[in-house]
């Protein structure tokens, strides 16, 4: 009798487990090295340059740190090159989020890993270098990766942020620090189908209850909603809130990679 439930547990947690993320795989906890406080990643994908660098105006009285995943960089402007220096040495991270933006997955499987890697990593940090932005982390383009993906790009990044696509209870979540390089975000967009306040009030809830890191992301922060993929700032500053009442604290996705164990 035994034994069959204990089977069925584990049957039932893998079903649970894989559903919670497009089918794919989320990584394993692992021992920690270093004690750390519960905390936020707050990180933003895309190119929205000017709108990032007006939610910091209006968020730095909270002493907020974000994380701007930026594509297309060699399309982005004098002004808005300078505004990224400028949060970078603010204490901001500027991580690599694709030369052109292409979808990992659909492009690995039409041209190879290896032509991926050289056609949308290589050329972004050979030109996110020179530009003196420092990156050592990447979020997927639509959040979509593989194993193998994750395979080829270890050695270019210290961490590797896909997105979350559940939306059901905290613990299920895949978008809490596990002590590995690789790690989901949990989507703040405005229209994105699980996001609301009572459901990011449970997250970070979770996250101060069971001393963990909740990883985020958004696009474009905006005062009044116009189109989709937009984080309200009125959203951004609630996290904020909440992190000062409750003594936790901000993490880019590089201070991660300092709390993780090192062989
Ligand atoms: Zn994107």
């Amino acid at each position: 009798m035994k034994p069959f439930f204990y089977k069925s547990f584990l049957i039932i947690t893998t079903i649970i487990v894989s559903a919670c993320d497009n089918k794919k795989a989320i990584p394993q906890s692992v021992p920690y090295s270093k004690p750390y406080r519960a905390g936020v990643v707050l990180s933003f994908d895309d190119a929205y340059v000017d709108e990032w660098f007006e939610a910091d105006q209006a968020l730095k009285k909270y002493s907020w740190k974000a994380t701007f995943c930026v594509c297309r960089i060699d399309s982005i402007g004098a002004p808005q090159l300078n505004k990224l220096v400028q949060m970078q040495k603010n204490g901001h991270e500027i991580a690599g989020h694709g030369y052109h933006h292409f979808n990992a997955v659909t492009y690995a499987a039409a041209n190879g890993i290896d032509n991926y890697v050289k056609v949308e990593i290589d050329p972004m940090l050979a030109s996110m270098k020179r530009l003196a932005l420092h990156v050592t982390s990447f979020a997927y383009p639509y959040g979509e990766r593989s194993e193998e993906l994750d395979k080829a790009l270890a050695p270019k990044f210290n961490i590797i942020r896909g997105r979350a696509f559940c939306g059901d209870v905290p613990e299920k979540e895949g978008c809490y620090f596990r002590g590995t390089k690789y790690m989901y975000a949990f989507d703040i967009d405005n229209n994105h189908v699980h996001f609301s306040i009572p459901y990011l009030l449970e997250l970070l809830d979770y996250a101060r209850k069971e001393n963990k890191i909740l990883i985020l992301c958004g696009h474009k922060p905006v005062k009044e909603l116009t189109a989709n993929y937009q984080t309200k700032i009125e959203t951004l500053a609630f996290i904020c809130k909440y992190i000062e009442l409750n003594n936790m604290q901000f993490y880019t996705l590089s201070d991660l990679d300092n709390l993780m164990a090192k062989e």
